[in-house]
Formats: structure tokens, C-alpha cells, sequence
């Protein structure tokens, strides 16, 4: 089944305990995009670039199924970009800098086939532009996923708000969803958002794992305790593209689908924090990621 990813394509700075990475390729839709072309293809990016971004990642994005119709190139403008630092505790991070550059006034603009999207994956990016792409959908997806960040939190809470009461399903981590619903306990956080209008919550917790909720049923998916982590960013959206990748690709978007979707995130998560950048996701394959998810499975094996 088709799947439509919105969201940055981008460079990053990134500074972890274990080096750095300067002008890195980055961006929420480069990571969602690849880790779903592990399970479907073609994924539909819809994004902006500057005439900077590299043409041989664009290449590379299409060598994995992308199809770029929908990604705007601006030959003189600059790509979208970010800067963090992370601490010795990996799940803390400061942006130290974020240029809106191309996304400054981009106007997403959807090819015919994006418009049936039967699975859109709503990466972080400006609510109102997540606003403008379900403007111009055909039909209702089977299911909307979204992403999002303390940032347009800070910066445009009332149209955040407006693309919540439009989705099924919300990803944020801890922070965020405490920050969004002004709850401490993640339990009373996930009532409150849940009443905002998703039907789903999932809550990444980094190394600590995801919990999903529905309204009456909660399930938890840790993380892989991994040797080394080299760098958490992108986590969140490969998290996104995995779960969202197996859930168009079996289409069933039943409860107990999805529990087995939060592995499959889970698991591409895993991958992506052993190398800096997009690496690690440009050399997998189904075997590895098969590999990964007995280990998921191992890993909480237990007889009652
Ligand atoms: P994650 O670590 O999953 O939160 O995602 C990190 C990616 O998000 C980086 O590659 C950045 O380019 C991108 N990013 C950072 N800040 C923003 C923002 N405000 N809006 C959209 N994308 C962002």
C-alpha cells in the first residue's frame, strides 16, 4: 500500500560524547523514507531542499524506491538545517541552532498519486504545512501518523493543535508529551492527548523504549540494550518510518498490528543510533532487520 512521508530533508551539526558530524544529511523525512523502504515502496517524500543538498543522496533516495515528485528543489536557496548537542546521557539534547532556510515559506505541493495516499506519516515540520497537505488529500488515508516537537509547541501551539484533532496516531517523546498535556505521569499525559484527538499515543522514551496507548489498552516495547550508540538522532523518525513502513506494507492497522509495528520501528531505531547520520540506514537489508527483531522477540520472552 502507498505511503506519503512529509517532513525535512536537511543538514545537521551533531555533537554526541563520542564525536561530531558537521553538515551531515539529516531531516525527518530522510530518515522515515529510508527506514520504510525497508518494507514499501515507493515512499512519496514530500519536502523542500536548496540547491546545496547533495544529489547523490537524492540519488540514493530513489535507488530505495523514494519518489521525489513531491520534493521541491530550490537551485538558490539553502536546505533546511539543524544543530545539537547531546550529553552523556543520550536521551538529552540541546539545539544549539535551527535555520528554517527553504522551510521558511515552503508550500507543500502534492503530486496526483500523493493525493490517495492510503498511509501519510506526517514527519516534524511546521504544523501549519502538515495542515496544507491533508488540505489536498483525495480521500481519508486508512491511517495518519504525525510527529512532532517541543519546538512548534513553543512557536505555533494553535495549529498543532488543529492537526491533532486530524490524525490517528501521534508519536512524541516523554518530554514532549508531558509538555503538551501538563502532566507529569506519562499515564495522565496520554488521557489528555488522547482526548485531543488522536485515537493512538506513542511515547518514545529513547533508550528506555515506547509505550503505544489507546484508550484502553497500553503496550510496551523496550528498547535493544546495544554496545555502542554513536548517535540518537533521527531515532525518533526511523522509529516512525519503520512502524509506519510494516503497517503499510501488511495494511492491517489492528491493535495488535501495531504492537508488532512498534517492534519493527523499534528495531530500525536501533540501527540508526550505531552511526552518525543516515549511515547506518543505507546498508541494511531484510535479513539484518529480521535478525533484529528475534532479538526484540528473545529479549522479553518469558514463560508465565
Ligand atoms: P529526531 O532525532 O528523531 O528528533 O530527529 C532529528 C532530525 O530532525 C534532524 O535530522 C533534524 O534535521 C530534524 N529537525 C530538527 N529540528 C527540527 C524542526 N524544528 N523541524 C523539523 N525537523 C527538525
Amino acid at each position: 500500500m502507498s505511503l506519503v512521508a512529509v517532513g525535512t530533508v536537511a543538514f545537521d551539526n551533531i555533537e554526541t560524547p563520542f564525536g561530531r558530524a558537521e553538515r551531515v544529511v539529516g531531516g525527518a523525512c530522510t530518515y522515515i523514507a529510508l527506514a520504510a523502504s525497508y518494507f514499501v515502496q515507493p515512499v512519496r517524500i514530500v519536502s523542500v531542499v536548496g540547491g546545496d543538498f547533495p544529489v547523490d543522496m537524492l540519488d540514493f533516495l530513489k535507488s530505495r524506491g523514494a519518489d521525489l515528485d513531491g520534493l521541491q528543489v530550490r537551485p538558490n536557496e539553502k536546505s533546511f538545517f539543524w544543530s545539537g548537542k547531546y550529553y552523556r546521557d543520550l536521551n538529552t539534547r540541546d539545539t544549539l541552532d535551527t535555520q528554517l532556510n527553504v522551510l521558511a515559506d515552503f508550500d507543500p505541493v502534492l503530486p496526483e498519486p500523493y493525493q490517495h495516499a492510503e498511509f501519510l506519516m506526517l514527519g516534524n515540520l511546521t504544523p501549519q504545512v502538515q495542515l496544507r497537505v491533508l488540505e489536498q488529500l483525495k480521500r481519508r488515508p486508512k491511517l495518519i501518523t504525525m510527529d512532532t516537537m517541543n519546538f512548534w509547541m513553543d512557536t505555533a501551539m494553535s495549529d498543532l493543535l488543529e492537526v491533532l484533532k486530524k490524525i490517528d496516531v501521534l508519536t512524541i517523546n516523554d518530554e514532549e508529551a508531558r509538555q503538551l498535556s501538563g502532566e507529569l505521569s506519562l499515564v495522565k499525559a496520554a488521557r489528555v492527548i488522547l482526548e485531543m484527538g488522536p485515537k493512538y499515543l506513542v511515547i518514545k522514551k529513547g533508550e528506555h523504549g515506547a509505550l503505544l496507548f489507546s484508550e484502553d489498552e497500553l503496550f510496551y516495547a523496550p528498547a535493544l540494550p546495544l554496545p555502542e550508540v554513536t548517535d540518537p538522532t533521527g531515532a525518533g523518525d526511523t522509529f516512525a518510518g519503520g512502524f509506519m513502513g510494516w503497517l503499510a506494507k501488511t495494511g492491517d492497522t489492528s491493535m495488535e498490528n501495531m504492537r508488532r509495528a512498534i517492534i519493527y520501528g523499534s528495531a530500525m531505531a536501533s540501527f540508526c543510533v550505531e552511526k552518525f547520520s543516515v549511515e547506518r540506514l543505507q546498508e541494511l537489508s531484510p535479513e539484518l532487520i529480521q535478525k533484529r527483531i528475534q532479538q526484540f522477540a528473545d529479549l522479553v520472552h518469558f514463560k508465565l
